[in-house]
């Protein structure tokens, strides 16, 4: 009985089926894990060394306990096991005899890695090596690559990722089995979302924008945000400005966000207004836009800022946002027009 082991992968029920009916034995030494970026083929590819590399005896392929000293290895942050060598980017043929140290692994060239693995294992077991997304800086290259897996040593288990199979070098594609990993299903990339941190509702809308991709959520939810942020900073400019704005950002998912943006906004036109311009500002892009404002006397800075928190207080309640949005933005009229006012 081999306990509990974990195999902590999202989706990828193929390459799970496929590698669950092989052993340490039965396992081919050369494998190409193709499939659209972000859908978790370098990850699956970590954990399947990880397994390999376990020390707890098993009859199953896929799965490590956690506990070993190989497993600490790979949960350890920035340290590698010595039996496992990942390289991402460009792969060049490299210099015959350049010295390089075993972990330096950025940038592995294909002589190298010949080099890496002609000497024994660390712990006399299995060696696996991931090249992740790998392109080859020349012919020569991939042909050291290709000499390196019709030479195999024995216990070592090359895989490359790509999302483009049909780049590879007949010759070199040839010496691999494909294994394909399909795009996540939505409530997978939800799951691997929170893992990453996001919200509930942000990893429910990056599972909806990402199309089964991580990468592509991930990119998607930054952009969103981003836009956001640019969308509030120019309302709030226009509103502190006594100008009617047009745009509309307040909705359910984006109040709270938006109101955030409002509130760091606001902290630097107020300490800009109070202490000049040399101060640290959290939102430097806008740091001249919030120069250009009108200042602000300490009482009216005061003023927006309970009147912003009470807009935080209302935003938890069931008033509808543009209602909230509508209350900041009198607000900032308010203070932003006050000063004028006195001047005038
Ligand atoms: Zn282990």
């Amino acid at each position: 009985v081999s306990g509990a082991l974990r195999f902590d992968v999202a989706g990828a029920d193929g390459a799970k089926r496929y590698f669950g009916a092989l052993s340490k034995e039965t396992i081919a030494h050369a494998y190409l894990f193709s499939g659209p970026p972000g859908v978790g083929k370098k990850t699956f590819a970590r954990r399947l060394a990880q397994s390999l590399l376990c020390e707890k005896p098993s009859t199953e392929l896929l799965g490590y306990d956690e506990t070993c000293a190989s497993c600490a290895m790979f949960a350890a942050d920035g340290a590698r096991h010595p039996d496992f060598v990942e390289s991402e980017g460009s792969l060049y043929v490299g210099a015959a005899d350049a010295a390089r140290s075993f972990y330096d692994g950025e940038d592995l060239t294909s002589r190298e890695i010949v080099r890496l693995f002609s000497m024994q294992s660390y712990v006399g077991g299995m060696r696996l090596l991931l090249l992740g997304d790998v392109e080859f800086a020349s012919p020569a290259a991939a042909n050291a690559l290709l000499k390196f897996l019709e030479e195999s040593p024995s216990g070592v288990v090359t895989i490359l990722t790509t999302p483009l199979p049909g780049s590879l070098l007949p010759t070199l594609a040839s010496r691999l089995i494909e294994v394909r990993f399909p795009p996540l299903s939505k409530s997978d990339s939800n799951d691997v979302l929170q893992r990453l941190g996001y919200g509930e509702a942000e990893a429910r809308r990056g599972a909806a924008l990402g199309g089964g991709s991580i990468a592509r959520a991930v990119t998607a939810l930054d952009v969103e945000d981003e836009s956001l942020r640019a969308t509030v900073a120019a309302w709030f400019l226009e509103s502190a400005a006594g100008e009617t704005s047009e745009r509309a950002w307040a909705t359910r998912e984006t109040l709270d966000e938006g109101l955030e943006t409002v509130k760091m906004l606001a902290r630097d036109w107020i300490v800009g207004a109070l202490t000049g311009a040399a101060v640290a500002r959290l939102a430097d892009d806008y740091a001249q836009a919030l120069g250009r404002l009108p200042s602000l006397a300490p009482a009216r800075a005061a003023e927006l800022l309970a009147k912003l928190d009470d807009a935080e207080r209302i935003a938890r309640t069931n008033v509808p946002p543009a209602t909230v949005a509508e209350f900041v933005r009198m607000a900032l009229d308010a203070a932003g027009s006050a000063q004028s006012t006195k001047s005038a």
